[in-house]
């Protein structure tokens, strides 16, 4: 039973009922968070079982960040946690971008909801954010060709615009959504942005009962702030996805909210949706663990384990919606343990109300 977002055909590892799914915890918070995923699942008696690969950031070797592919491409779906880039050095490639790139994750989908819980400036957004997540900005072809000048290329291709587009379009469908919003900047990059906004309206055409229209990034950054009631679904090019995505978090209550899917057509790999190290708040028992926890949920969702991912998602949205366990970056004075132990309270209780029901 594969879910409206799957678009992944891999074989998932599924031995004996339970499912083996790889786990990068990555660098800053993302062990922690990890640990509190595995408690969450224990009590949910979810069947998964992890396979954790761990890697030094400052190691020059490569072994281990191969290892961490392979084992995706084995299980076919992973949990990830944002993985440092080492120190600033020219040519340097990131390996969150590496690993995208390695398994063909073209997409990127968030979906930006308001929690009723949290007092924000806007009300009721909903909009499903659909990112190119392979090319664009993010190829880092960059050189310097004389001293002082630096040339940084942006790759477009019309198959991965094609192929994002109908992925935004279907999800549309099977979402009952209404519009979807190109995002460009086609004004000025006439050539590049063309060929996305060109071949995005060409797709929209396939689909005639979804309304599309397109607007410039900058107005669109404007909108966003002023009425992001606006927007349902949007597509967009690599770089205007990480800044709105990071925009619209923001509106909805921060980095420890929401998560992303990156999707590709075999593999999927779920993270928190602003990617975030957060360095200097580990091991302090204070970052918000729900980014995580509902990147958990996607995964569950994925696998079609349709009845965990509802358990662990409810217990998730009661802990913020009506019991109100904030951490420090929601203004609230609550640890991270303290968020996680009112989730799986919310868990036992649903559990034992059905068990008795
Ligand atoms: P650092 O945390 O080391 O300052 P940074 O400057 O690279 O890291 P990011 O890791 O990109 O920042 O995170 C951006 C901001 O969001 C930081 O202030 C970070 O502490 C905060 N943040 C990220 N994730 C969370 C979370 N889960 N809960 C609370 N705050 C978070």
């Amino acid at each position: 039973t594969r879910n409206a977002h799957n678009k992944s055909n891999s074989p998932l590892a599924q031995y004996g009922g339970r499912f083996t799914v790889t786990m990068l915890p990555g660098d800053g918070i993302g062990p922690e968070m990890m640990n509190y995923v595995k408690e969450v699942y224990r009590y949910a008696g979810v069947p998964v079982d992890f396979e954790e690969i761990r890697f030094d950031p400052n190691s020059e070797s490569e072994i281990d960040f191969f290892d961490a592919i392979t084992s995706i491409k084995r299980n076919g779906v992973a949990i990830k946690g944002n993985i440092e880039t080492r120190e600033n050095r020219p040519g340097q490639i990131s390996r969150n971008v590496e690993l995208r790139n390695e398994l063909d994750l073209f997409t990127y989908i968030m979906h930006c909801k308001s929690f009723p819980g949290i007092q924000t400036r806007h009300k009721d957004i909903d909009i499903f954010l659909i990112r190119q997540n392979t090319e664009g900005e993010y190829a880092m072809l960059e050189h310097e060709n004389a001293p002082g000048v630096v040339e940084s290329l942006k790759i477009v291709t019309r198959a991965n615009s094609e192929r994002l587009a109908r992925y935004a379009f279907d999800l549309a469908v099977k979402e009952g959504r209404k519009k979807v919003t190109t995002v460009h900047k086609a004004n000025i990059m006439k050539v590049s942005d063309g060929l996305f906004l060109e071949t995005c309206t060409a797709v929209a055409k396939e689909y005639p009962n979804i309304e599309h229209n397109n607007m410039i990034i900058d107005n669109c950054c404007m909108q966003m702030v002023a009425k992001p009631q606006q927007f349902d679904v949007m597509i967009m090019t690599n770089l205007y996805g990480n800044i709105l995505s990071n925009l619209a978090c923001g509106l909805i209550g921060g980095p420890g909210l929401l998560s992303g899917r990156n999707m590709g057509p075999k593999y999927a790999v779920f993270e928190p949706g602003t990617r975030n190290t957060g360095q200097s708040i580990a091991g302090k028992n204070i970052a918000n663990p729900i980014a995580m926890l509902n990147a958990s949920v996607d995964l569950l969702d994925h696998l079609g384990l349709d009845h965990h991912a509802q358990l662990i998602g409810s217990a998730i949205t009661k802990t913020i919606n009506e019991d109100h366990i904030f951490t420090p970056d929601l203004h609230g004075q609550a640890t991270s343990i303290d968020v996680v132990q009112n989730v799986i309270r919310n868990i036992q209780y649903e559990t034992k109300a059905k068990n008795w029901g």
